[in-house]
């Protein structure tokens, strides 16, 4: 850090500003966590220097043997850790693993049937604004409006109308456990392919906190930085029978040279995953959501669905009166960091919203535990309700904000020294 300093001071200063910023709130958005410092050791390593297009013992360029043996550890982790038949580690990110997905299983035009984006899908699931969209025909399942869970008869009930060729589960803001066997055979009864989406609780199943989608999908992809508290990137689990094109999917298809710094990393990732201490966490992350949920509920914001299951909550403000956007402002300004987020059948625009998404994968890093979460609860519904434009609303806020110092400074994220 000190040559950053001498040689960017501008941007040692970002750095340090992004710490502070870490070590002073409470960070609650449910697709972020704190890697270790041996992840960002091998991310910050000479391996970013190389290129290594290919596979390990089939490069593009020499030179490659310290480069092929991360590489090698790192697929014989993932198959290790969930069981899979193979694993590429490529992908630069979630949304780069899923293009590969499609661009090995589906041809553009073809009709894929996945979550709708309002109701907890993710942009490559099929928005237009997205390639999902704009080349292949996207069909959307929603989830039921009196229970808020997916209507696995209408999923069933679609394929048989849409034929797809691709089916996908998985969501971005979806509280609750998918029941893949039921995926599974409503994917064989119409001849399509599974392809799940694990970005957001893959690190879930890497810590037996709740079941894999391995034995049920045909690929499995996600992203290496949610609760798996690997760096930022994207992998991809498939069975032996589909290696070959999902390797050629992601290189040459839709990638040049791995990251393979970000490779090394994925491998330590997966190393940490597999410790006992890592199904520690895992099952205090899912503990912990369930408390902040109920300690929000209590405050009287409701949780769709009534609960959860993982990692996350999605919370229904409408009772506050308040949109998400501006729980989200109010809650930025007591330094507690979390996003808006539309809830099912949201009356609001996505910009708006009238919900947020709290997640635990952070806190928990951090050792926060259940009594830490009502607190939390406690201190976000109390910022939600402060109107900074109101008389001492925005001192308010910022007397949240220093009752957050005090918890995180108990809990120090990256603690110093
Ligand atoms: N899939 C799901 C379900 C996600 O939630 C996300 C990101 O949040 C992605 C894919 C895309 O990941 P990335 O942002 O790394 O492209």
């Amino acid at each position: 850090f000190q040559q950053l300093s001498t040689v960017d001071p501008e941007i040692a200063g970002v750095v340090l500003g992004e710490l502070d910023r870490l070590r002073g709130g409470l960070q609650l958005i449910a697709s972020e966590n704190l890697t270790s410092p041996a992840v960002l050791a091998a991310l910050g390593s000479t391996l970013t220097n190389k290129y290594a297009e290919g596979y390990p013992g089939r490069r593009y360029y020499g030179g490659c043997g310290e480069v092929d043996r991360a590489e090698e550890i790192a697929i014989a982790r993932a198959k290790e850790l969930f069981d899979a038949e193979h694993a590429n580690l490529q992908p630069h990110s979630g949304a780069s693993a899923n293009l590969a997905a499609y661009a090995a299983l589906v041809q553009p035009g073809d009709t894929v049937l996945a979550m709708d984006l309002p109701h907890g899908g993710h942009l490559t699931h099929g928005s237009r604004v997205n390639f999902s969209g704009k080349w292949f025909h996207p069909v959307g399942y929603t989830v039921r409006p009196d229970t808020e869970l997916i209507d696995y008869d209408e999923v069933r009930d679609l394929a048989l109308a849409h034929r797809p060729k691709m089916i996908i589960c998985g969501a971005t803001a979806y509280p609750r456990l998918i029941d893949f066997a039921r995926f599974r055979e409503i994917a064989d009864e119409v001849g399509a392919y599974l392809m799940v989406d694990a970005a957001h609780f893959i690190g879930l199943v890497a810590g037996r906190a709740i079941p894999s989608p391995v034995p049920y999908a045909d690929v499995v992809c996600f992203t290496t930085h949610k609760v798996l508290r690997g760096p930022r990137g994207g992998m991809i689990l498939c069975r032996e029978s589909l290696a070959a094109r999902i390797d050629k999917a992601v290189f040459p298809f839709t990638q040049g040279g791995p990251l393979m710094h970000a490779v090394a990393a994925k491998a330590v990732a997966l190393r940490e995953a597999a410790q006992p201490e890592f199904r520690a966490y895992a099952g205090q992350v899912v503990q912990n959501a369930q408390a902040l949920a109920a300690g929000l509920a209590a405050e009287g914001m409701r949780p769709v669905s009534g609960g959860t299951d993982t990692h996350l909550a999605l919370i229904d403000l409408r009772e506050t009166g308040v949109t998400g956007a501006e729980a989200e402002a109010r809650c930025d300004a007591a330094t507690i960091t979390l996003n808006k987020n539309a809830i099912p059948y949201d009356p609001q625009k996505p910009m708006v919203a009238s919900g947020i998404r709290v997640g635990t994968p952070s806190v928990t890093t951090q050792g926060m535990g259940v009594p830490e979460m009502r607190q939390v609860a406690s201190l976000i519904a109390r910022a939600v309700r402060t109107d900074p434009a109101a008389p001492g609303g925005a001192d308010t806020l910022a007397g949240i904000a220093g009752e957050v110092a005090e918890l995180a400074a108990a809990f120090p994220a990256y603690p110093r020294g």
